[in-house]
């Protein structure tokens, strides 16, 4: 059975450029005596935006492992995929992130939910888990109202599992079921039960990606009630062990953190969490990749900047239509978006600081960081002009690329 190591993060490259950059972060983290899996994501809807193929990612990653001689294992995730699209994935990807969101609240067969509520019946009452900060109360109501609202979506990811294994065989690929592109959180004694219903429906789960509380968006840091996160996280990591053990799931079934990239302030409570129950993560980051390209490009000065502020401009002028796939999880303050012309006014160092992730910074600005983030289509369209700026620039880019994924990322998660 292909298995997914304790540690793993999933890394976006939008542009399939910085496949040796983002590995380098990895090997330098195994200097240091921790193992992290890396994982290269791209899901369907970043494929159709560019114009590429899913094999280009397998390509790419198999280039930056030969090149760096990387010898730990590695992945190629087809990310949020369903049954409508995840052929074109099937020969090039061996890990699947079957998204089932679309489903949850679609109710199963009626036959299909009694029998579920029935199985389940000697968890209605208090359920006392080791590790959570405190015992379950499920009542019959609340099980049937599970029921009706996951037992549809599990069913669903179920479909999709059999389909890939029937396809790759099974054994030969990792797959992670997502839950978190909703809109209500997953509370602990929901996902024991979706837990339960992923073990009846014989689906090898390795991870498991729930919608955590707060707001995740795209490329910026968690806004939301910390204390809640980090109680609701711990107690999911419980629910995870002790559902392993009495449902008979994989035993390396972890949580997997969909996090929209750089939510730096849940970094050490989850670290502590995983510390103190020994348990494992996955952590997905969005398309930061991208933005480090821009910040590289803003550094090199010259014509370079010249084109980070060209992309900027284009952007700004298509701010409305770049924004709406992601309006749930962006948040731009459109009247504070610096205009062309002022951003087109400043210095290498000025871009550099107002797009990089440095919250302590005073140039730092998040609208811009955010419109940006949405804005990679306007360098897609650009094609080679834009490839060919990152090709001569690539020694700056490559050190934004691989810092970013360290020292913001791999460093405070996995090392501290
Ligand atoms: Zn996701």
């Amino acid at each position: 059975m292909l298995k997914l190591p304790k540690f793993s993060m999933g890394v976006g490259d939008r542009f399939g450029q910085q496949g040796k950059a983002q590995l380098s972060a990895f090997i330098k983290a195994k200097e240091l005596g921790v193992d992290i899996a890396p994982v290269w994501n791209k899901s369907n809807r970043e494929h159709t935006t560019i114009g590429t193929q899913p094999p280009s990612v397998r390509v790419e990653a198999d280039a930056a492992v030969k090149e760096c001689g990387w010898s730990g294992a590695y992945f190629v995730d087809a990310d949020h995929i369903n049954l409508k699209n995840v052929d074109g994935f099937i020969d090039s990807s061996d890990f699947f992130t079957l998204d089932v969101a679309e489903a949850i609240g679609k109710p199963a067969a009626a036959a299909d939910i009694d029998a579920f509520v029935q199985s389940m019946q000697k968890y209605v009452g208090s359920v006392a888990i080791d590790g959570l900060s405190a015992p379950l109360s499920v009542s019959q109501d609340d099980l049937v109202r599970i029921a009706k609202t996951y037992l549809g979506a599990v069913k669903e990811a179920g479909e999709i599992y059999r389909h890939i294994e029937s396809k790759k065989g099974a054994g030969n690929f990792v797959t992670e079921v997502s839950m978190d592109e909703t809109d209500a959180p997953q509370t602990p004694d929901e996902l024991l039960f979706i837990l339960a219903a992923i073990a009846q429906e014989k689906i090898p789960a390795q991870t498991i990606a729930p919608k955590f509380t707060g707001r995740f968006n795209k490329g910026v840091d968690y806004v939301g009630d910390l204390p809640q996160f980090e109680r609701e996280f711990r107690d999911d990591v419980a629910v995870i062990r002790f559902a392993v053990k009495e449902f008979g799931l994989m035993d390396n079934l972890k949580l997997s953190v969909h996090s929209g990239s750089d939510k730096f302030s849940l970094y050490e409570p989850i670290r502590k969490a995983l510390k103190d129950f020994g348990a494992g993560v996955h952590l997905k980051t969005a398309g930061t990749t991208w933005l480090e390209e821009m910040i590289g490009l803003a550094e090199a000065d010259g014509e370079a900047l010249d084109l980070a502020k060209e992309i900027y401009t284009q952007a700004y002028e298509h701010r409305k239509e770049l924004c709406e796939p992601y309006a749930t999880v962006i948040d731009i303050d459109f009247d504070a978006l610096p205009e062309p012309f002022v951003v087109d006014l400043m210095e290498s160092k000025a871009f550099v600081e107002a797009l990089r992730h440095d919250q302590k910074c005073e140039g730092y600005d998040k609208n811009f960081r955010q419109l940006i983030h949405v804005g990679y289509k306007v360098a897609a369209k650009m094609g080679d002009r834009y490839l060919n700026m990152l090709r001569d620039n690539e020694e700056v880019v490559a050190r934004n690329v691989a810092g970013n994924v360290f020292d913001r990322h791999l460093k405070p998660l996995f090392i501290g």
